[in-house]
């Protein structure tokens, strides 16, 4: 399976296309009403591919207790309330990853700014949960073709959770 990202600017619009599924983001100069028409189509974050996947991962590897869509700060994709684990995972375009994520071409200024702002608020996520006492677990995107590393990297944390509550 590639685990190669693309990304392809075409006037107003960059097509990121991932090991699983693609994104359309776009520059400044897209009206606000087109913006909102073509986002209502393209989920905020991480994408219906992405989540499939996961579930998938977690059904063949025998991982229990999740749920989708928490009300917990940042809304994780999924959180396992008994070990107190929220899940995120990552498009590694929207992200940045440090493997695949990449400046689009047009609108450099645009873009550094808009990407920055999600990994400050990622940041900022991560320590409201670790506060409130939460384990986070980001699962970049990329990582959801490698389920053993993903497999082992679950199995540790979960681990080390249920043995720090004593479950
Ligand atoms: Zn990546």
């Amino acid at each position: 399976m590639s685990r190669q990202s693309v990304t392809i600017c075409i006037g107003e619009f960059v097509l990121y296309f991932g090991a699983f599924g693609a994104d359309v983001v776009m520059s400044d100069t897209v009206s606000s009403a087109k913006r909102s028409e073509i986002m209502s189509r393209v989920r905020g974050r991480g994408n219906k591919a992405t989540e499939l996947a996961i579930v998938s991962f977690f059904r063949a590897n025998g991982i229990n207790g999740w749920r989708r869509h928490v009300a917990l700060a940042g809304t994780p994709d999924f959180a396992f309330r008994r070990f107190r684990i929220a899940v995120f995972v990552d498009g590694c375009f929207w992200h940045a990853c440090p493997l695949h994520g990449t400046l689009p071409s047009t609108n450099r200024e645009f873009w550094k700014r808009k990407l920055d702002r999600n990994r400050e608020r990622d940041h900022s996520v991560n320590l409201k949960l670790r506060r409130a006492g939460w384990t986070v677990i980001r699962v970049w995107q990329h990582e959801l073709s490698n389920p053993r590393h993903l497999k082992r990297r679950f199995a540790k944390v979960i681990s080390a959770t249920s043995e720090s509550l004593g479950k």
